[in-house]
């Protein structure tokens, strides 16, 4: 069994991606071929926001986001303590600070009512982060930031077509960034990501720091990055987006399956009325999650732990006021989450197969 099965995918639409490569090599162009521009008009419709530009990676989009928010030096971005390194570790590597606030124990994403608390004078904005498929309280986020003068980012790489209150994950807020990385909801075939806004001005910030700062051929106004997707990985993505709504119903479909047979095993991921989640990950959470583990490991079931350590306690993050401090709900769940193998064509079968064995090792 696999975690996540990206081989399975492309047998099942291999005709049409070979096509789409292909198709990038007759042409060769493979840098800023008319497939880029032909997936940013598609996730623009998908996602219901006028802008979508296509970037290297999640993390290049995030980078792009902070860049064209003008974060720097002395600026404070608050992040939550709970998520990938990517959320906070750009925000350090503009010089700015990470301020970490605690997630919440139902949906893991930021606990907005101990945002406030964390905001000083130099606090510029908030990323709020669509953890494990479902979107982060964005309302409240939204209310928050217009109170204080912020801006809020989604970083959606775990969401993409989510929904939240009926609209899409990356149109909640005025930014935000998803990642096509393999394994997540939306993959390609190697780095990929995306910046998402309504505001013009902010969208040709992206696009001028996603191309080296550059207001013309070799005139450089800024100093940016080469933050381009290739467009080998858009024609891929224009494909498998095709079938991506389907593939997020057999993830509901998969997260059903797994409810109904862990209920009362594990503390399961909780979903909100108003939000449907793309189950980027299933993540269990469990007092012997180690053991668990393990003898799931022996029976061939993979499994993985998002995440081991919550951010500020990163040793990349030493240098933090907020290293050492404690952020009770990311530390408790570092200790107890287990991740289950899910992805759009995993089977009742196979979700069978993994309850049974974590049954097992329950009653060992
Ligand atoms: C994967 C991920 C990223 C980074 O995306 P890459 O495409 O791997 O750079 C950022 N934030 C979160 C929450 C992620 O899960």
């Amino acid at each position: 069994m696999q975690f996540c099965d990206l081989n399975r995918q492309y047998v099942a639409y291999q005709s049409e991606i070979d096509a789409a490569i292909q198709g990038v090599i007759n042409t060769a162009s493979f840098i800023n071929g008319k497939e880029i521009g032909l997936l940013e008009e598609d996730l623009a419709q998908y996602a219901g926001v006028k802008h979508a530009l296509a970037v290297s990676s999640g993390t290049s989009a995030l980078l792009l986001a902070l860049l064209a928010y003008g974060v720097g030096p002395g600026d404070e971005v608050i992040c939550p303590a709970y998520s990938f390194i990517a959320t906070a570790s750009m925000v350090s590597f503009l010089k700015a600070t990470p301020v970490f606030v605690d997630v919440s124990p139902l949906d893991f994403n930021i606990d907005v009512s101990k945002i406030e608390e964390a905001i000083t004078s130099q606090t510029k904005g908030i990323i709020g982060v669509s953890l494990f498929g479902q979107c982060a309280d964005y309302d409240g986020l939204n209310a928050l930031a217009s109170k204080y003068g912020l801006w809020v980012i989604e970083d959606g790489a775990q969401s993409f077509g989510a929904t939240n209150n009926g609209r899409k994950s990356c149109s909640c807020t005025e930014m935000a960034t998803t990642s096509f990385f393999p394994a997540k909801p939306l993959g390609c075939y190697g780095d990929g990501g995306a910046v998402f806004t309504n505001d013009d001005r902010l969208a040709d910030l992206v696009k001028m720091y996603r191309g080296h700062g550059q207001s013309a051929r070799y005139y450089h106004d800024k100093i940016g990055i080469n933050g381009r997707m290739d467009t080998i990985q858009a024609a891929i993505l224009r494909v498998k987006l095709k079938y991506f709504d389907e593939e997020i119903k057999n993830r509901q479909a998969a997260s059903e399956w797994y409810s109904v047979r862990l209920h009362g095993l594990a503390m399961l991921p909780i979903v909100a009325e108003n939000k449907k989640n793309t189950w980027a990950q299933f993540t269990i959470a469990l007092d012997n999650r180690d053991e668990v583990k393990k003898y799931l490991a022996d029976k061939g079931i993979p499994t993985a732990i998002h995440y081991p350590l919550p951010l500020p306690r990163q040793k990349a993050f030493a240098d933090l006021p907020s290293y050492e401090k404690s952020f009770e709900v990311s530390e408790l769940l570092s200790q107890t989450v287990l991740s289950l193998p899910m992805h759009g064509l995993i089977t009742e079968e196979e979700v069978d197969i993994v309850c049974k064995a974590i049954t097992e090792a329950l009653n060992q």
